[in-house]
């Protein structure tokens, strides 16, 4: 592994992306990576090296880490220094399709900054690698539980990938946060069971969908840490690398109770990819991908 430069995970993105801030730092989720960004035919390559900033999430925090804000890279703001200028905001999440064809979607707030009342795949900024991130956000957006006929086999279910941290305590908190949060609005039959569900279990990774997807590969201070096939789009005008990764479910959507897995209470619904949900507001990433 390569040595940590005196910046530190807070200031600079080589190290943040050494070291990522646990949960329980208070910056956890705070601050992101930036990264250089060569995109190719069906191929696009990320370069973090130590000497590049993080970027903050809000002024207070970048102006006491000197780093840019998100708002800043977005928009070019002229405060960054020129050599920074050309660093990306990158962000990564998770394209999950059910064998009867059918996407797990969230309805953005009416009050988002950006692409407000939009749909939206679970995904948000990269503060670790492409496949951590985009596993870290599709266990905390989507609650997924599996239902089917047979109780005793009902369970929620947090998504797993080889060689990442285990999912399986938040996923523990998010039930109950969401077995009380239907009793509160009022389906009693459906907190019963919430609560009657077992503790969360990992499910592998399902397969990635095999073809026409794009490469993506990560270097760290030069050298290859990952590798990853999914779904790629450069947004100018945010200055963002949309990153998704593909995957199916094994099961058909109807055997699964979908909701919003963060606090919000988002609308959440399975879609099926057509002109019905073409005509609905969506992500600029979404509709570039699905229609
Ligand atoms: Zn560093």
């Amino acid at each position: 592994m390569t040595a940590s430069c005196r910046l530190g995970p807070e200031r600079c993105s080589a190290c943040l992306l050494q070291a990522p801030l646990p949960v329980e730092h208070p910056h956890y989720d705070q601050v992101y990576l930036l990264g250089l960004v060569t995109s190719g035919y069906a191929r696009t390559q990320v370069s973090i090296s130590h000497g590049m900033p993080t970027v903050a999430a809000t002024p207070a925090l970048a102006e006491k880490l000197g780093v840019p804000t998100v708002s800043d890279v977005r928009r070019g703001a002229p405060s960054i220094p020129p050599r920074h200028r050309e660093l990306w905001l990158l962000s990564s999440g998770v394209l999950l399709l059910s064998r009867d064809g059918k996407l797990p979607l969230l309805r953005r707030d009416a009050g988002a900054p950006t692409a407000a009342g939009a749909w939206t795949e679970p995904a948000g900024r990269c503060d670790r690698s492409f496949a951590a991130t985009g596993l870290n956000e599709l266990n905390e957006e989507l609650f997924l539980a599996l239902l089917g006929p047979d109780p005793e086999r009902q369970r929620v279910v947090a998504f797993q990938a080889r060689g990442l941290p285990d999912a399986l305590p938040g996923k523990e908190l998010q039930r109950a946060r969401v077995a009380e949060r239907l009793v509160s609005a009022g389906h009693p039959g459906w907190d019963d069971l919430a609560r009657r569900l077992k503790a969360a279990e990992t499910t592998q990774w399902l397969l990635p969908e095999g073809s026409g997807l794009d490469e993506l590969v990560l270097f760290h201070d030069g050298a290859e840490i990952e590798r990853l096939r999914g779904a790629s789009l450069l947004d100018r005008e945010n200055h963002t690398l949309e990153w998704r990764l593909c995957y199916r479910l094994g099961l058909p959507a109807d055997h699964w109770l979908l909701l919003d897995g963060e606090d919000y209470g988002r609308e959440a619904r399975w879609w099926t990819p057509g002109p019905e949900l073409a005509a609905q507001p969506l992500t600029p990433a979404l509709r570039y991908w699905l229609t």
